[in-house]
């Protein structure tokens, strides 16, 4: 039987350690993802700051296969193929399988017209060098008001602070700060922002850009030395071209043990499936990591005819975001602290991660 990870995000990362634990007799297992590495997003903002080097962030993942007794590829996979069983990567070649599992992550869609002007960091492993030219341009900003935006921004100003580059980050957000978060985390997060420094343009969007200049829908006019586009995630587009079953946007559909929907050969985990019972989960880390709890478990409940457990996400989870200077914003359901001792916290928790994977 032949059994097939693709892509190198969280679950496959924990499948790797369940099977260097508990090897699987007369299974042939593959990973296959277009780096060599799979950088860790929890820790670029840190990265970004300068707190944290190239290597810490990273994980080897042809290392850590053969370790796990995987055969590990590097090529990127560009269709499935349902009733042959078998895909095809972007080397052109074409590989049967009798599992498959995806943990492709998501990529990040700026408007088409705007593609020449975007910095493109994903999939991850482009992020690393990408963001070490950016933080450095003449006029740097960041569209989205999420946690990614918010921590990127101000990961840049505090880099440009230290530096002794001018502090002159823009963030511009069609909503407020932070707009899943509670009313108060927002109002808060905005607060913090802008006493560090960072130029915060909220509910309004970019209209039109050139490649130095741009204008927003509000009639603002602003330079730009390239744009930092950190909006929500977007799907690859493989499981649409293949015909699999999709959400509305084309992530893999999927049900509670994580099987696309129909098919209980093809699992999927993380940013690139939306689970059916949930389909407004968001798609960050957290759950990246919950579900990577599940994932090896009920392959091999798939391999051996077992009983598969199901996801369920829970309704609060912590949420550290680093706001520079080693600070971060903690906030549980209600309650939000800021503070050394919440960013000490992110980076135990983010540094223990990692670890894991690195022996
Ligand atoms: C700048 C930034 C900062 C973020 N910070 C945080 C944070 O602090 N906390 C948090 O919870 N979330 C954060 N997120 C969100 C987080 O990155 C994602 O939710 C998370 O990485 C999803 O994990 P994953 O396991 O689904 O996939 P990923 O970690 O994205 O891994 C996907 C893997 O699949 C590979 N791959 C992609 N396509 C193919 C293909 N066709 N064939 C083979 N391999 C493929 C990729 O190269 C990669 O190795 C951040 C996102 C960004 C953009």
């Amino acid at each position: 039987m032949t059994i097939l990870l693709v892509g190198g995000g969280h679950a496959h990362l924990k499948c790797l350690l369940e099977i260097r634990k508990k090897p699987l007799p007369n299974q042939n297992i593959l990973l296959i993802s277009p780096n060599r590495y799979q950088y860790y997003s929890g820790m670029f903002s840190g990265y970004t700051e300068g707190l944290y080097s190239i290597d810490e962030i990273r994980i080897d993942l042809k290392t850590m296969s053969e370790k796990a007794g995987v055969t590990f590829i590097e090529d990127k996979v560009t269709e499935i193929s349902v009733t042959d069983k078998t895909l095809e990567t972007k080397a052109g070649t074409k590989i049967s399988f009798s599992v498959v599992s995806f943990d492709t992550g998501s990529l990040i869609e700026g408007p088409s017209s705007f593609k020449d002007y975007l910095v493109q960091i994903k999939p991850n492993y482009l992020f690393a060098k990408k963001i070490m030219e950016y933080r450095e341009v003449e006029f740097p900003i960041v569209v989205g008001g999420g946690a990614s935006g918010v921590e990127i921004a101000l990961a840049i100003t505090a880099w440009r602070k230290k530096n002794g580059l001018p502090t002159n980050v823009s963030l511009i957000t069609s909503s407020n700060l932070l707009p899943s978060s509670s009313t108060k985390a927002s109002k808060r997060v905005t607060y913090i922002a802008k006493q560090k420094g960072l130029s915060i343009i909220e509910d309004d969007s970019v209209a039109k850009m050139n490649e130095c200049q741009m204008i927003t829908q509000n009639g603002r006019c602003l330079s730009h030395s390239q744009v930092l586009w950190l909006t929500g995630p977007s799907p690859s587009g493989i499981f649409k071209k293949s015909s699999l079953p999709c959400d509305q946007t084309g992530f893999l559909l999927t049900e509670r043990t994580l099987q696309a929907k129909g098919l209980p050969f093809i699992f999927g985990a993380g940013d690139c499936i939306t689970l059916e019972a949930f389909p407004d989960l968001p798609k960050n880390g957290v759950y990246a990591v919950r579900q990577a709890e599940l994932l090896w478990r009920n392959i091999t409940s798939y391999i051996n005819g077992e009983m598969y457990f199901t996801f369920t996400p829970q309704r609060h989870y912590l949420s550290l975001l680093s706001t520079g200077n080693k600070e971060a914003l903690l906030q549980y359901g209600s309650f939000t602290a800021h503070n050394k001792l919440a960013w000490k916290l992110k980076n135990k928790i983010d540094t223990d991660y990692i670890k894991k994977f690195k022996k």
